[in-house]
């Protein structure tokens, strides 16, 4: 299935228009941005990699949606069309909409969290980690070591090693264990999907240990299809059924729904449990809005409802990693050294084989992505030694093994003649790497750092 055409099942209705910078404005505009493609403008960007985040195209059906807003402040109708929806395609009985998800992860966390506290997760993600921490626990990574390795061809590398789950048990007990968060379609890993098979052992051990266990769904239609196309006895079912059967499995979710539900803004926090909807519904007035709303509009919720049915259609979903597929092959196929097996949702460079003269502290892949961008106006981000941020005890820098450059791509906004054109970039690039020179901080914020980071180059 895998060789089938993913030609996308829509047409095109309106276009934005994007310009081709020159090679001095580029290198004008990542100077002014401190080396840091988020700081770049927009404007100043031709074909933009940054991220999936809320830059996907919304359908026809989405927008019309926009115009069947209900902006009461409180009961919206647009609320319980997305409280219904949620229930039917994602299972969780209860819902508080927020304005996105690291507002879900923010009341989760300082719900279930107790100072001194444990959360496993298969590999952090920036905003989970951070409101974990904020909130007193102390995240323990529990993935298999595969996720760790670019070049390992494992089908699920976002799995959970159970020999770490346990060693964690053993050293602090269930009691200091809240629950654990295990992201479907492992962002950090590279886009990498967890298996069925691991996620219901992952339910016997939860319940065995009366531990709960939290979902994080922003990605789950894309890592449904690769338990379609690689795991025993799904290749029959269907996108829908293999997501509410993933979420069926978990007790709660975070949900960031600018990725794959496809609007501009919004997310929520979802849960079986009526005490803990309850609680949620006490920390969403705080910080976010009234429990009706959540820090998103009335319209807003409408084209999240209808976003989430578009999301889990085969068609739509197989186009989608589709055009990730090919990117990433094109490179492959040329010698580029990427993350195997190539993503859901994104294709990462391996910016340590790639730059083999840069050492890590010197950030090789924070270079690798001002590098692209200068080459060819093509924004990407990094993933590495600066995403990983500092040890919130020692204050060391966290050193992961992976140090990637991102190349995501939004839902339904580039053609495959804009595939070809990054592919492009990045070869030339490869032919000229060994003249990229290394980075350090002129600014490093406490935070989140690589949002806002500057950098100026080694000489
Ligand atoms: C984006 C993302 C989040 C945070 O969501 P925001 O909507 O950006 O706040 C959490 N987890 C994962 C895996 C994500 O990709």
């Amino acid at each position: 299935m895998e060789t089938q055409i993913w030609a996308e099942p829509y047409k095109i209705k309106m276009v934005e228009l994007i310009k081709m910078t020159s090679k001095a404005d580029r290198i004008k505009a990542i100077q002014e941005a401190g080396n840091n493609t988020f700081l770049l403008r927009s404007e100043d960007v031709y074909i933009d990699l940054l991220t999936d985040s809320g830059v996907g195209a919304m359908s026809d059906r989405q927008w019309a949606g926009l115009m069947m807003g209900d902006e009461a402040y409180a009961g919206s109708r647009n609320f319980y069309h997305l409280r219904d929806t949620v229930e039917e395609y994602y299972s969780y009985r209860y819902m508080v909409p927020c304005h996105q998800g690291r507002g879900a992860e923010n009341i989760l966390s300082k719900i279930l969290i107790s100072e001194g506290d444990y959360v496993p997760g298969n590999m952090y993600f920036t905003t989970t980690r951070l409101h974990q921490e904020l909130a007193g626990a102390t995240f323990v990574d529990v993935i298999i070591d595969e996720a760790h390795d670019a070049s390992s061809e494992h089908p699920f590398k976002g799995n959970v090693d159970f020999d770490k789950l346990n060693a964690l048990l053993d050293e602090v007990g269930a009691d200091k264990i809240p629950y654990i968060c295990i992201a479907t379609c492992v962002n950090m890993a590279g886009g990498q999907p967890i298996s069925m098979e691991n996620l219901k052992q992952l339910r016997q051990w939860c319940d065995l240990h009366g531990i709960m266990f939290v979902h994080d769904m922003t990605r789950v239609a894309e890592n449904a299809h690769f338990i379609q196309q690689r795991e025993e006895g799904y290749r029959d079912k269907s996108v829908r059924e293999i997501v509410y059967e993933i979420c069926d499995l978990t007790d709660a979710a975070t949900m960031s729904a600018k990725k794959d539900a496809m609007v501009n803004i919004g997310g929520f926090l979802a849960m079986n449990d009526e005490k803990f909807y309850e609680k949620a519904c006490g920390l969403v007035v705080v910080y976010e809005g009234l429990h009706t709303y959540g820090g998103m509009a009335g319209r807003d919720m409408e084209a999240l409802a209808i976003g989430i049915t578009e999301s889990v259609q085969d068609d739509h979903i197989f186009a989608r990693v589709g055009q990730v597929q090919y990117l990433g092959r094109k490179l492959r196929d040329a010698g580029v050294p990427i993350v195997n097996p190539i993503g859901g949702h994104a294709v990462f460079l391996d910016a340590a084989k790639m730059l083999p003269h840069i050492p890590q502290e010197h950030f090789p892949a924070q270079a690798l992505a001002a590098a692209l961008y200068v080459e060819s106006g093509v924004r990407s981000m990094e993933r590495g030694i600066v995403s990983a941020g500092r040890d919130k005890i020692t204050g060391e820098n966290h050193k992961p093994s992976l140090e990637l450059v991102r190349l995501t791509i939004p839902r339904r906004v580039y053609t495959q003649a804009h595939m070809d054109v990054t592919a492009a970039a990045v070869l030339s690039l490869m032919a000229q790497r060994d003249q990229i020179r290394g980075l350090r901080f002129e600014y490093e914020p406490e935070m989140l750092r690589f949002f806002q980071a500057r950098f100026e180059k080694l000489v």
